[in-house]
């Protein structure tokens, strides 16, 4: 960030008083401007005992298969946000269930929520960001084409669970250990 959004005037990279990490801070104004973690939401949509997964038509991990999941917007609950993914990556329209898995991403600042979901009508195809997407049973979903270690495990976890006949909320946390982290900036 060079410049304030707030003034356009410049700023620079300090800790404020009685803080503890550098910010952002306006020369002109004083805002200070806070940079937080982002939540990416998501569906693992379920019709008639499959889960729906989308083929990656953008980087990162091109080509590869997801469950439909994506940034929250403002003004959108999480279980909103899950939802509007699912329909803008794979044209599904889903009820959401309940939440399923928390997942903290601290290297890269994120936190991903993804909820259990059904589709409505079985109606599905390829949104914008998404090459195919697919109808996978427990034994087809092609595991070594999976594009991000927190789906993995996510779908691992739910026909795990799914077996059990219970789902409980599962949270953890995923990437380098804390001191194989580059320093905080
Ligand atoms: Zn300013």
């Amino acid at each position: 960030m060079n410049f304030c959004s707030h003034c356009a005037g410049r700023v620079s990279l300090r800790i404020p008083p009685g803080d503890r990490l550098p910010r952002f801070v306006c020369e002109a104004c004083g805002t200070v401007h806070y940079e937080n973690p982002r939540i990416v939401a998501g569906c693992i949509p379920e019709w008639e005992g499959r889960v729906l997964l989308c083929r990656r038509a953008i980087e990162p991990r091109r080509g590869l298969w997801t469950l439909p999941a994506g940034f929250m917007e403002k003004g959108e609950s999480a279980d909103e946000a899950a939802a509007r993914e699912t329909f803008e990556e794979a044209q599904a329209r889903v009820e959401v269930l309940g939440l399923y898995t928390l997942y903290n991403l601290p290297h890269i600042s994120q936190v991903y929520l993804m909820y259990r979901a059904r589709l409505l009508d079985g109606v599905f195809a390829a949104g914008e960001e998404t090459l195919e997407a697919d109808l996978f049973d427990e034994s087809m979903v092609p595991w070594d084409d999976i594009a991000f270690p927190t789906v993995r495990e996510t779908l691992m976890h739910f026909f795990a669970d799914r077996r059990r006949g219970r789902f409980d909320v599962r949270t953890g946390t995923i990437g380098p250990a804390p001191w194989q982290r580059p320093p905080a900036p």
